[in-house]
Parts: structure tokens; C-alpha cells; sequence
């Protein structure tokens, strides 16, 4: 009997419209996890190397962990994998809400989706029993309006589905799938994926249960946990209080956050604290009329937030995250909070990342100012730093693929090919993907993650930046890992491997990274109880690190080089800031990358891996593919 697991997978050919079942085994489970562990094993052996991400052949799935359906605390969080259209390497995207749970309960750890409809659909899944329904009455439909019409087909009002809006459909490679109208899986291009298949949306209801190994220990850590969490501090007590938007002010004040496109404090002065607080935790919550909690969460970072006045009129959309309010905030030097909680609905309702997409309304920030685009281009829109009104038009218009917006429509990289008169200059990316709101120059850490990691450009994937400033993980005591500062250079590869591979963990459980770090969550036990195994923190670590492997292996087939994932050199200190907290501040970005790559036993020139690695890895059944 298989533990923490329902033991099988769906394949969804969406070509001929057939459905197949694929066991789960033991192995395959403790070798892999979940979500993009098991998630990347398979893409691996069902896909061909170079692929069109666009195209038939590319598969989309959508996968859960032993974690999911179990209830503990935080344990809400679904991953959507599939091959990039936006990087042309490994994609990945993690979601929270209540769609993992009901995915689980109908009988299936993941499903996987093959091939592209000739008509538009939609699966609706309930035990066990798949269907697909024609869905060209949805095209064009907001995922609000996808949401609410499915539910009333289905004759379920708390039914849970993700879909994508018109942006998806349009297939722009910075598309987000949506679920509960604002909870997106929302990087790697996913949603250009899922339209590219002609699939609308993919809805479950089950009610079948998690077989748990252990269930009453399961309950008694779950229950003290929860107790924790009333006495929680920071960040778990920030997240309770604002959610993210509670950093917002703190970390312009300390430069974690990138302003103005990444050129820093050197040429205006929005980063005075007093204009950062007008995008920060109170300034938001003002907004909040009730809190939003994913499933089995009693952190509640979530809210949703109404604005009265003509200008923006909105009742009871999401309250925007930190990463939202710093892209289409700080990164365009705009303090309209107004504005933002407009930019992130438009995201939430057509279906857009919010991080790409502020990103690249940034980048063509920049390239007005510099005069390499004027009013002619833009259709009359004032492109000018701050101009609050300018971004929601221009948003608005890339999620329609209309006029200057179908120029930025595919992300700052695309656009600056499209553009062309030198802007890829200022285009933040690294590898395609839009860099996130968090500075190297602040930790460095971030660089090394955003340029290692498989999937470029992710915040979320671990990494050094936490123990540069202290925030170690008393788990790993035993390893007698070395004490670093932030601007070390030397002595984070290990640092690098061992934290990221424990981020692997965390997400391929199907945790919620906030929930991992709010109390001290006992993760390996909670797996163990799950499941039944007997694991510990270093098979734990060696798990980590083989799920990121298998995907710097799958990147590898197709033809990856490290030198394909590089951070634009403002990004590192080239040149320095002039001002601020960050001033004098070049990273040695090439030391921390290749120590890094050296202790995942990677040839930092080629990314090749050796034998032996793989031998120690489990994956030698990979050495001659
Ligand atoms: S902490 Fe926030 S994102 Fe995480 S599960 Fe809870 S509500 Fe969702």
C-alpha cells in the first residue's frame, strides 16, 4: 500500500481526446517527491528534445505532492510543469488556492495533458472519471466569467477549476493560469501553453481520500503547529497581518526591492520611505474588505480589496502581493496604490504574470525615456516614470495582444527584439524570463539562484539569500556548513546545493513556502507519517538535489549552456550604484556561479554532469540518453 499518494497519473491525449492511467510506483515517489520532482522524471521520458513548446508535442501538467489532501497546515499548493515557450528550457510554476486538493481527491497525483484539441475544451474531473467538454462558448471569457460559467454547468457553485483568460488563449508567453480568479501559476509561460492545447480550463470535484500512514501523528503535529502559529513572529506574523504587501516599505528601504527598472536610487527619489509607504502594508490594507486563505491555511496572507470612485471602480478583487506591487510600483516609480490594485485585477481577470508583465511595462518605461520609442508608437500613451493612468492603459493593451501592447505582449525580451535601436540594454531577463523583485546586490544569493536554477529568474527555488542575512536553517547543523556574510564570494557553493535542494523538498511536498518558514514546520517527520518511510534529512537532501538535476537534465537534452542564463550587468553592479544602501556594490556574480556548479558537480562551462554525479544521484539510468 502506497501512503501520502492516490498512486496514479492521468494522460489526457488531447489530440484524439483518449485518456490512459499510468501507476505511481514507490521508487519513482521517494526518488522524486511530487509535484516538478516526479513532474520532471516524466517529462523527461515522455517528451522528445526540441519540441515546439507551442506545438503539439509539448505536455502540460499539472501535479500535486504527499502532502496534498492531507490537510496539514499550508498544504494547498499544486505545480505546473512543462517545457517553457518563454525560456525554451525547463518551466515550472507553483500555485496556491484549493485546486490541489480537489485534483488529488478525484483519484489521480497529477495529470499530464498531450497533444492540442482541434476545438476548444475543457476536462472536468470527478473520481476517477475524466471528461472532456467543448468549450468554444468560453472563448474570449475573463477567468471570472470562466470560473462562474463552469461552475454552473457542472451544477457545483464551490467547484474548483484554474483556466486561462484571453492573454492564454493569445498564447503570450508571459500568459498565467488562473484559479479562483486570482491565484495564479503565473512564470514560465505556462497559461501560452495550456492555450496553445486549446485547453480553457480543467476543473475537479472528488471524494476520495488520502490514504495516511500515520494519521493520528499527522494530527497531533498539524494541531501543534497551528498553536505555534497564534504565537508566531516574524515573517510568519507579517504574512498573518498584511501578507506580502507588509514587506513592500522595508525592503525598498533596504534595496532588496529593484526600483526603476534596476537602475537604483542613482537618477530619481521615489525610494524615500514616504512614497514606498503609500504601496506598503497599510496603505493596502485600507483596501481589504476580507481576508483570503488558500485551503488549510490559517496564515491568510491573502485579502480582497474594493476601490470606490469612478476611476477604477473594483468590488472584491485580490488584494496584490509584494511582487506585484514592487513590478508595477517601485519598478516603474509609481506610488498610484490605486493603480496597482488595477494592474493586478487586469492580470488576475486576462491572465498575465504580474511580474513579467510589470517588468516589461518598465523596460518600455526605460526605452521612452531613453527616445527609443515615442507617443507615435505607443498610440498616444505617456509612457513617462510614475504615470500611474499610462500603465493600467498599456497593461490593458498587452493583455489584449492590441496596438503597442502586442509588442510587449511576450515579455521584455521579445519586445526588445521587436523594438530592436539597442533596448535590449534594458531589458531585465535572464534567459527570457523577467528577473523577480528581489536584488542580488542586496543578497546574491538571488543571482546564483536566478542563473543556476533550471527554470532562470525564480525567487522561489532556495538558494543562499536567507542565510546571508542570518536566517539559518537549524536543520542542517550537522553539516558544518560555513558561516557567510552577504558579500562573500567564496565558500556559498555548498550553501548554494544544500539550501536549494531543501527548497526542492518543500515545494515538491506541496507546501506552501510561507507556511515552511512561519513556525518551524517538521517537515521529514510529517513526510515520514504520511508516507510511512523512514527518511531523514540527508536522503532528504540527496531527494533535493537529484529533482534538481533531473531538471538541469532535461535542460541539458535540450541543448542548455550555462552562459544561456546571465543577469544583465546593472543587475550585478555594473556599473555601481552611485547612492543608497547598495552603493560601491558589484557582485562577482562568474565566482558564485561557478562554485555553485562545481558543488552540483557540473562543468560550469558546458552544465555537463559527471558519471559518478549521477551514479550518486540515482540517475545513471540516465548517463547515455
Ligand atoms: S500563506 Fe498565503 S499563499 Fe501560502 S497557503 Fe496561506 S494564503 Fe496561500
Amino acid at each position: 500500500m502506497l501512503y501520502g499518494c492516490m498512486g496514479k497519473f492521468l494522460f489526457v491525449d488531447l489530440t484524439t481526446g483518449k485518456f490512459q492511467e499510468k501507476e505511481l510506483t514507490e521508487n519513482v515517489a521517494r526518488s522524486f517527491i511530487g509535484g516538478y520532482g516526479i513532474g520532471a522524471r516524466i517529462l523527461y521520458e515522455k517528451m522528445a528534445k526540441g519540441i515546439d513548446p507551442v506545438g503539439p508535442d509539448n505536455v502540460l501538467g499539472f501535479m500535486t505532492g504527499p502532502f496534498t489532501g492531507t490537510k496539514v497546515v499550508t498544504s494547498c499548493r499544486f505545480t505546473v510543469i512543462t517545457k517553457s515557450p518563454l525560456t525554451g528550457y525547463w518551466g515550472d510554476s507553483n500555485c496556491g488556492g484549493f485546486f490541489a486538493e480537489a485534483l488529488k481527491s478525484c483519484g489521480y497525483d497529477g495529470v499530464f495533458f498531450t497533444g492540442r484539441s482541434l476545438k476548444q475544451v475543457y476536462l472536468h474531473l470527478e473520481d476517477n472519471k475524466p471528461k472532456l467538454i467543448e468549450a468554444s462558448h468560453l472563448s474570449g471569457m475573463n477567468t471570472q466569467e470562466t470560473e462562474a460559467t463552469i461552475r454552473k454547468e457542472i451544477g457545483n457553485p464551490g467547484l474548483r477549476l484554474v483556466c486561462i483568460g484571453p492573454t492564454g488563449e493569445k498564447q503570450s508567453l508571459i500568459a498565467a493560469i488562473i484559479t479562483e480568479a486570482g491565484r495564479a501559476a503565473g512564470r514560465s509561460g505556462v497559461g501560452a501553453v495550456m492555450g496553445s492545447k486549446n485547453l480553457k480550463a480543467f476543473s475537479a470535484q472528488g471524494t476520495l481520500k488520502v490514504p495516511i500512514a500515520k494519521p493520528d501523528e499527522v494530527r497531533q503535529m498539524n494541531r501543534q503547529m497551528i498553536l505555534e502559529l497564534k504565537q508566531a513572529k516574524d515573517p510568519g506574523l507579517t504574512y498573518m497581518r498584511y501578507g506580502t504587501c507588509g514587506n513592500v516599505a522595508s525592503f525598498v528601504e533596504s534595496q532588496d526591492a529593484p526600483l526603476q527598472n534596476w537602475k537604483g536610487i542613482n537618477e530619481q527619489v521615489f525610494p524615500t520611505i514616504e512614497k514606498a509607504a503609500k504601496i506598503s502594508d497599510d496603505n493596502v490594507i485600507r483596501y481589504q474588505t476580507r481576508k483570503f486563505a488558500c485551503g488549510s491555511c490559517p496564515i491568510a496572507c491573502g485579502g480582497m480589496v474594493s476601490v470606490k470612485g469612478s476611476r477604477w471602480f473594483l468590488k472584491d478583487a485580490h488584494k496584490p502581493e509584494y511582487e506585484t506591487l514592487i513590478s508595477f510600483g517601485a519598478l516603474c516609480l509609481n506610488d498610484d496604490i490605486e493603480s496597482i490594485i488595477k494592474c493586478n485585477d487586469i492580470c488576475n481577470l486576462y491572465g498575465m504574470d504580474t511580474i513579467s508583465a510589470g517588468a516589461t511595462v518598465a523596460f518600455a518605461m526605460e526605452c521612452y525615456e531613453k527616445g527609443l520609442i515615442n507617443r507615435d508608437d505607443t498610440g498616444g500613451i505617456d509612457l513617462t516614470w510614475g504615470n500611474g493612468e499610462a500603465i493600467v492603459k498599456l497593461l490593458q493593451s498587452m493583455t489584449e495582444r492590441k496596438g503597442f501592447g502586442a509588442v510587449l505582449a511576450d515579455g521584455c525580451r521579445k519586445a526588445a527584439e521587436r523594438i530592436g535601436k539597442g533596448s535590449e540594454e534594458f531589458a531585465m531577463h535572464v534567459g527570457g524570463q523577467e528577473i523577480p523583485m528581489h536584488d542580488p546586490r542586496f543578497a546574491p544569493g538571488y543571482g546564483t539562484t536566478y542563473t543556476v536554477d533550471p527554470a532562470p529568474g525564480r525567487h522561489t527555488h532556495g538558494g543562499t539569500m536567507g542565510v546571508e542575512w542570518g536566517r539559518i536553517n537549524p536543520r542542517f547543523s550537522h553539516l558544518s556548513l560555513p558561516e557567510v556574510r552577504p558579500h562573500d564570494y567564496k565558500n556559498k557553493g555548498e550553501l548554494h546545493k544544500v539550501y536549494s535542494s531543501w527548497q526542492h523538498i518543500v515545494s515538491t511536498v506541496g507546501l506552501c513556502w510561507f507556511g515552511s518558514h512561519s513556525v518551524f514546520y517538521p517537515i521529514e517527520k510529517m513526510l515520514n507519517a504520511i508516507t510511512g518511510w523512514d527518511t531523514d534529512i540527508d536522503e532528504l537532501l540527496l531527494t533535493g538535489n537529484r529533482i534538481l538535476m533531473m531538471r538541469h537534465l532535461f535542460n541539458l537534452r535540450e541543448g542548455f549552456k550555462p552562459l544561456d542564463y546571465v543577469l544583465p550587468p546593472r543587475v550585478v553592479g555594473h556599473p555601481p550604484l552611485m547612492r543608497g544602501p547598495l552603493r560601491n556594490i558589484t557582485i562577482d556574480i562568474q565566482s558564485l556561479r561557478e562554485e555553485a556548479y562545481k558543488a552540483l558537480s557540473c562543468d560550469p562551462v558546458t552544465g555537463s554532469i559527471s558519471e559518478k554525479e549521477l551514479r550518486r544521484l540515482g540517475l545513471d539510468n540516465l548517463i547515455n540518453e
